[in-house]
């Protein structure tokens, strides 16, 4: 077990969050021959720590389970001695100094401070979870195996042919639902969960995904659900209030998200689009909410950047964030 690194008082590029994105982004720096840290609460808090198995990841032709891949990057970045991987560590503000970033985070119980020449964030975003009877742990079970998904570019490949429970009642979750059509499902259901549909759209909005539903034989069921069965059939089955039950090849969470993680880059200025993104140009740079430009040497990658949620992008948007650094900054 290695020890505690060592807190140094600056960093060429301070990373705070170390999933996917983040563990990428510090090793980047490393190979680049430039220090790092990294801030992270902890690998459970990554989108992909429970999923059982991911099929697009390179390398692994019969899939890898999202922690398993976590635990590869882990030792990746521990084998540098220019990455200080502090975990679980928890960011708490990062404020614009003369040359760079100072960050604030808490660590082993006590408040820390730091300074980046670059700053990266990769905080990620937390999915919504169903809550049944005020507890949101009812649907773990089914998540954990994979009967039900939650990310549409990753999982979609599997829903050729199948019945399909969407759980969500909103914008989004029509959307998410008739995204779903262009993977040729058996049929898609609705699954409300006693909101009615579309409840706060604007009556136009209304009109037209309420239009797009019937075209596209979306059926809607409203009644509230008070549990899930069916688990070993590896099925969705669905038990809802009024004693009736559905029974699906699948489920698919459309909840959108709990949290986007949007007080640090947004006390740096950064600008959102409308799903609470940070909004980058194409080398990862934050824009300005001001004045549209790039905030010199501070990136977003990953989920909480605009963009494609998933691993390969997270990948990506690092290796670009910390290219363009070491051009530029370092
Ligand atoms: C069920 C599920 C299945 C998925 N399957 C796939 C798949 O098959 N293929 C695929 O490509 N993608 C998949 N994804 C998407 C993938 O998980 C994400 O795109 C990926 O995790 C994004 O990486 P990231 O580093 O941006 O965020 P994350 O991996 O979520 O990491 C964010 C990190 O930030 C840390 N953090 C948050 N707040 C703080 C703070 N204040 N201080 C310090 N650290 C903090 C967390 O501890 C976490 O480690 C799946 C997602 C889900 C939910």
């Amino acid at each position: 077990m290695p020890g505690f690194p060592r807190l140094r008082e600056r960093y060429d590029v301070v990373v705070l969050g170390g999933g996917h994105a983040g563990l990428q982004a510090g090793l980047k720096a490393a190979l680049l021959e430039h220090t790092a840290a990294i801030v992270d609460r902890g690998p459970k808090y990554s989108r992909s720590y429970y999923s059982p198995r991911m099929d697009n990841i390179p390398g692994f032709p019969d899939g890898i389970s999202g922690h398993a891949l976590l635990d590869h990057q882990i030792t990746a970045v521990r084998a540098h001695d220019a990455i200080g991987y502090f975990t679980p560590a928890r960011a708490i503000s990062a404020e614009r100094s003369d040359d760079g970033f100072r960050v604030t985070f808490e660590w082993l119980k006590q408040t820390q401070t730091t300074h980046g020449r670059a700053l990266v964030l990769a905080l990620g975003v937390v999915d919504r979870i169903l809550s049944v009877g005020g507890e949101i742990d009812a649907i773990f079970p089914w998540a954990n195996q994979g009967i039900v998904d939650f990310c549409i570019i990753c999982d979609g490949h599997l829903f050729p042919g199948k019945t399909v429970g969407v759980l969500g009642h909103d914008a989004f979750a029509v959307r998410t639902a008739l995204d779903l059509v262009h993977f040729h499902p058996a049929s898609i259901e609705l699954l409300t969960h006693g909101i009615s549909p579309l409840e706060e759209s604007p009556p136009e909005e209304r009109a037209a995904l309420g239009a797009a539903l019937a075209e596209h034989g979306i059926a809607v069921r409203s009644e509230p659900i008070v549990g899930f069965d069916e688990i070993r059939e590896k099925r969705f089955g669905v038990k809802f209030a009024d004693g009736s039950h559905a029974s699906y090849d699948k489920g698919f969470s459309a909840l959108g998200w709990y949290d986007t993680h949007t007080a640090i880059p947004r006390s740096l200025g950064a600008r959102f689009d409308r799903e609470g993104s940070v909004v980058t140009d194409e080398d990862c740079r934050v824009l300005a909410d001001a004045t549209g430009e790039p905030i010199p040497g501070l990136y977003c990658v990953g989920d909480l950047r605009n963009g494609w949620n998933q691993i390969p992008e997270a990948w990506a948007t690092a290796e670009r964030a910390i290219i363009h650094a070491w051009a530029q900054y370092l």
